[in-house]
């Protein structure tokens, strides 16, 4: 019987997928294919021959989170950077070398290279509704991080958010969404459970809940991104996303 037989939907099931050893292995052997230095990454990323795409990019992730932060006061009052953006074109056809990953809310009203003022090759986004790490969501995030080099995930929750509110009704009134909504539902239930204990507005409190935790599980629930977090090459931080005012409110 295989891993996956033995532990039934993956996709429900992402924690205890990656602690199988047989998963595990595949990973630690991948990462250890991937070269230290630049300019020889995995067949079909090209990197421009004198180095990374963006050197601009390459930064601690102290520097990146500043960045992001900066760049959210620019979004917030208005004084967003003009872009061309023919320029950078060509060199990034070649390669990519973003200086932060982002696990946003799908929400349409949500959009991180906006919301942090910046362009394309910056940022590298995920994103579903509710913002948890779902187990397509960490492979993209160990990609991001250990193959690209990425200092720095946040893990991006907003106020009003329609998945929450989804999954505090599914909770509250044991209420079945149809199709695959049900998954969102279930995947914030932990969140949900401690978020309405705290006083105040109960939606947003289990929306900054669920950052808090997914931020938790990024630090911890895989080998490749618990190494790189203790090897300091690797920040996870958590934020909520102030729909009435466009700040981007630092949790973790
Ligand atoms: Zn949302």
């Amino acid at each position: 019987m295989s891993n996956i037989q033995k532990i039934g939907n993956p996709a429900r099931q992402s924690n205890n997928l990656l602690f199988k050893r047989r998963s595990i292995l595949k990973t630690l052997s991948l990462a250890a294919l991937l070269p230290v230095g630049l300019g020889a990454y995995p067949s079909g990323i090209v990197i421009a021959a004198d180095g990374v795409p963006l050197p601009e990019n390459v930064m601690t992730p102290d520097a990146a989170l500043k960045r992001l932060l900066d760049g959210n006061k620019r979004y917030v009052s208005g004084k967003i950077s003009v872009r061309d953006f023919n320029v950078n074109r060509a060199i990034l056809a070649k390669g990519q070398n973003p200086y932060a990953c982002i696990l946003s809310c799908a929400d349409s009203r949500v959009a991180p290279e906006l919301c942090f003022d910046e362009s394309r090759g910056d940022l590298f986004v995920t994103r579903l509704a509710g913002n948890y790490a779902s187990l397509d969501i960490l492979a993209s995030l160990e990609y991001g991080t250990a193959v690209l080099k990425a200092p720095l995930i946040m893990v991006l929750g907003h106020t009003d958010c329609g998945a929450i509110k989804a999954g505090m009704k599914a909770d509250k009134e044991n209420v079945d969404f149809p199709g695959h909504i049900q998954t969102i539902t279930s995947e914030l239930k932990s969140a949900v459970k401690e978020g309405v204990k705290l006083p105040g507005n109960a939606t947003d409190n289990v929306a900054k809940e669920n950052v808090r935790l997914n931020v938790a599980k990024l630090k911890e629930s895989t080998p490749i991104l618990r190494q790189l977090v203790a090897d300091k090459k690797l920040m996870v931080v958590g934020g909520l996303y102030h729909l009435d005012t466009g700040k981007v409110e630092l949790l973790t």
